[in-house]
C-alpha cells in the first residue's frame, strides 16, 4: 500500500485530502495526516469558538472547491435557512463547512478500503532513509504534503517574550480563551497590531464583557478599510482588481523590488484587506465612548514590571495591565521553522533567497514534497486566503494521484 503524509490539518490539508480520496481513482491508500494542535478540519482561522469573529470574505467568496462558486452559500441554507452571498458569517460556521468535507473524505476513504489515519502529533522533521526513501518520523512515506499554515507570531522588541501571565503571545493560541479570562477584569490592554488579527483581539476583549481600556497600538494607526467601497473610483478597487493578477505580477518582478515589497508589507495589508462592516462598526462605538484609544508607534520593547507592563514605542512608553500581541506572523519565508530548516540542510528541498522555490508547489526535484499555502508566502504573494488555497489543493492532490498511479 502506498502512504501519504499530509502535514497540517487546516483547510489546505483538508481540502488536499477531500480531493484526493474524492475525484481520483486509485488504489487503496495509506494516509497520514498530522496536525499538533488536534485542528484537523479546521486549522488555526475556523477553530474559533467566538461568533463575533467573523470570515472577512463575504459568502459568495468563499466556496471550497473551485468551479463551484455558489457551493458555501448553498450549504448555509442548511445551517442558517438560507444563505446570503454578501453575508460575513461567524468563522466558526466556516468551520462546519470544512468539516463536512473532512467527514465526506473519511466517508469515501472507507468505502474504498484507502487507511486514513489521524495522527495529533507534530512532525518535527522530514528525512530520508539509506536507500533514499522518504520517511516522516518512523514512517516511510512515498509522497508529503507540506500544509502547515502561517509560520510563528512574531514577538517585538530585543529581547524574547518572557514568561508573563499579562502577556498574550497570539491570539489564536489554544490558550487564548483562559488568557483572556485572566485579564478582563484588568484596567487597561494594549493590543500590539491593528490588522484583522487585532480587530479579533478587540472582538474577544468586547464580547468577554470586559470595561477598561483598549489600547490599540500600530505603526500606521489605521484599520484595514471596511468592506463595500461606496465610490466607484475609490483607488483601492484596483487593489482588489488585481488580485486574479497578483501572483503573476509578482512573478514577474525582479527579486530586489519583491525583497523591497515584503520588507514594506504593513502597508500593503492595511490597503488590501478588507473588514467586515459589523466589526468595523464596534470598533467605530468603542472609540467613540473613549473605551477604545489608538496609538501611533512602532514598538522596540515589552517590560514586564511589578505592577504594570512597559510597552516602549519609539515615540513614548505607554503602562498598561496586560498586552495582546497581534502583530502577525513572521514575515516570509519559513526558514525559521526546524521543519523546513532541516530540510534545506539536508538539499532535499528547492530554496531561493530564504524563500521556498518551488515548481508547480513540487519543493524538490528529487523526493515528491509538495507545499501549499502560507508557507509560500514570500515566493507568491497571494497565498494564505480561500480563493487561492481551494485552488492550490485541488492542484496538488491531482499531482499526487498522478505519482501514485505511475
Ligand atoms: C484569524 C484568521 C482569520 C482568517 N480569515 C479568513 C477569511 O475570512 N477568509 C479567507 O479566505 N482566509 C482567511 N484567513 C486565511 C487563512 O489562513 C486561510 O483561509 C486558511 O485557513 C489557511 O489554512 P492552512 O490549512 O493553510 O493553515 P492553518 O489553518 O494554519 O493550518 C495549519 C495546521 O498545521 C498544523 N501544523 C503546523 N506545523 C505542523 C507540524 N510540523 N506538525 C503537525 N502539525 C503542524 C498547525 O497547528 C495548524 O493546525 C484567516 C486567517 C486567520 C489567521
Amino acid at each position: 500500500m502506498k502512504t501519504v503524509a499530509i502535514i497540517g490539518g487546516g483547510f489546505s490539508g483538508t481540502m488536499v485530502l477531500y480531493h484526493l480520496m474524492m475525484g481520483h481513482d486509485l488504489s487503496p491508500l495509506r494516509v497520514l495526516f498530522f496536525d499538533d494542535a488536534k485542528r484537523h478540519a479546521r486549522g488555526v482561522a475556523y477553530s474559533t469558538p467566538v461568533d463575533e469573529h467573523l470570515l472577512n470574505v463575504p459568502a459568495g467568496g468563499m466556496a471550497a472547491i473551485p468551479g463551484d462558486m455558489a457551493h458555501f452559500v448553498a450549504w448555509l441554507d442548511g445551517p442558517v435557512g438560507r444563505g446570503e452571498p454578501g453575508v460575513f458569517y461567524p468563522r466558526r460556521l466556516y468551520g462546519q463547512y470544512i468539516q463536512h468535507f473532512y467527514d465526506a473524505a473519511l466517508d469515501r476513504a472507507k468505502k474504498n478500503s484507502h487507511d486514513v489515519q489521524i495522527i495529533n502529533e507534530h512532525v518535527g522533521a522530514i528525512t530520508k532513509s539509506e536507500s533514499g526513501a522518504l520517511k516522516v518520523g518512523e514512517h516511510s512515506v512515498d509522497a508529503v504534503v507540506l500544509a502547515t499554515g502561517a509560520s510563528q507570531p512574531r514577538w517585538p522588541g530585543a529581547n524574547p517574550m518572557p514568561n508573563d501571565d499579562r502577556l498574550i503571545s497570539n491570539p489564536y493560541g489554544p490558550t487564548f480563551p483562559d488568557a483572556l479570562e485572566r485579564i478582563k477584569n484588568f484596567g487597561s490592554v494594549a493590543i500590539l497590531g491593528t490588522g484583522l488579527s487585532g480587530a479579533d483581539a478587540v472582538m474577544s476583549l468586547h464580547r468577554s464583557g470586559y470595561t477598561g481600556k483598549i489600547i490599540c497600538v500600530s505603526r500606521h494607526n489605521n484599520w484595514p478599510v471596511k468592506h463595500g467601497l461606496k465610490k466607484p473610483w475609490d483607488w483601492r478597487r484596483i487593489i482588489d482588481s488585481l488580485r486574479p493578477h497578483s501572483n503573476k505580477i509578482w512573478r514577474g518582478m525582479p527579486p530586489q523590488l519583491r525583497g523591497f515589497c515584503l520588507r514594506h508589507i504593513g502597508y500593503w495589508n492595511v490597503v488590501r484587506h478588507r473588514m467586515p462592516r459589523q466589526c468595523h462598526a464596534v470598533l467605530r462605538d468603542l472609540k467613540k465612548s473613549g473605551q477604545l484609544q489608538m496609538e501611533r508607534g512602532g514598538v522596540r520593547d515589552i517590560i514586564a514590571q511589578d505592577q504594570t507592563i512597559d510597552v516602549v514605542l519609539d515615540t513614548k512608553t505607554l503602562q498598561v495591565d496586560a498586552v495582546i500581541n497581534c502583530l502577525g506572523f513572521i514575515g516570509a519565508g519559513v526558514m525559521g521553522n526546524p521543519l523546513y530548516k532541516g530540510l534545506n540542510e539536508a538539499g532535499m528541498i528547492r530554496v531561493q533567497d530564504g524563500l521556498l522555490n518551488p515548481d508547480d508547489f513540487k519543493l524538490s526535484d528529487e523526493y515528491p514534497i509538495y507545499v501549499l499555502g502560507p508557507p509560500l508566502f514570500g515566493f507568491l504573494i497571494e497565498t494564505s486566503a480561500v480563493p487561492e488555497l481551494r485552488v492550490q489543493a485541488k492542484a496538488v492532490a491531482g499531482k499526487i494521484a498522478t505519482l501514485l498511479a505511475a
